[in-house]
């Protein structure tokens, strides 16, 4: 990205994945059309590697800064990353990061679209990960209402560390933690949100739960805040995947 008017612009993103996914062997494969726009899927690395990780942004279009901060992450990965293998959709709501918006050409969210196929994309998804387990998912977002970065947590069982505060240390070189005491109606402590699986979003299943029943060790949904300058976003969510997946590196 060059300056902030090319954020929007999809073509240019899929190109730029296009170069990086040929300069390191990786593949790229359109999975679905949605509103006669391709969304991709971009793999590295080995299905059945005992650290596979899943990464998705751009499933709200009016979060520009995931979709930026993957793309720039990978790029600066290349291949120091062996022992690691991805999936990743580069970007979810191609419609909705052309026109800036929330939802989807039908006007869905789809980040309440994980509890049916009624969605073709998602179930595109839904099917390809069913047989696959990820060591651990990372879902990126953005919030207008944010005063700074935060995070919502999902673990399996027991386990606990600091990694979410390293986290979000890790960001806050770039964008303050948000400190507000509750974020979307849940409970925050020093950015973190650890939800309970008994308080689901009514509208409907949201990926980071799904990604959860099962498929995910631990999930990651990292936010900044949408009306922080784009380039401190864009570097903060670089940061933020740096520190969640730099765990697995040897
Ligand atoms: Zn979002």
């Amino acid at each position: 990205m060059n300056h902030y008017g090319q954020v929007h612009d999809y073509k240019l993103l899929i190109k730029r994945w296009r170069v990086l996914v040929r300069k390191n062997g990786w593949k790229i494969k359109k999975i679905a059309e949605s509103a006669d726009m391709p969304v991709y899927e971009v793999f590295a690395g080995k299905e059945d590697s005992g650290n596979l990780v899943y990464i998705s942004a751009g499933i709200h279009g009016d979060e520009p800064a995931s979709v930026w901060a993957l793309y720039s992450w990978f790029e600066m990965q290349s291949q120091s990353h062996d022992e690691l293998s991805f999936l990743i959709y580069p970007c979810l709501n191609p419609y909705g990061l052309m026109n800036n918006i929330r939802f989807d050409s039908d006007g869905d969210d789809l980040n309440r679209s994980w509890g049916s196929t009624e969605k073709s994309l998602i179930s595109q998804i839904i099917g390809r990960t069913k047989q696959l387990r990820f060591s651990m998912a990372i879902n990126l977002h953005e919030d207008y209402d944010a005063s700074g970065i935060y995070l919502y947590e999902s673990l399996g069982g027991k386990m606990r560390d600091d990694l979410a505060m390293d986290i979000l240390s890790s960001g806050s070189k770039y964008i303050p933690v948000d400190s507000r005491k509750k974020i979307e109606g849940r409970w925050s402590k020093n950015g973190i949100i650890r939800p309970s699986p008994n308080s689901l979003p009514k509208e409907g299943l949201p990926e980071a739960v799904f990604l959860q029943q099962g498929l995910a060790k631990r999930t990651f949904v990292l936010e900044t805040p949408s009306e922080y300058d784009l380039r401190l976003r864009i570097k903060a969510q670089v940061a933020m995947i740096q520190k969640a997946t730099s765990k697995f590196s040897v």
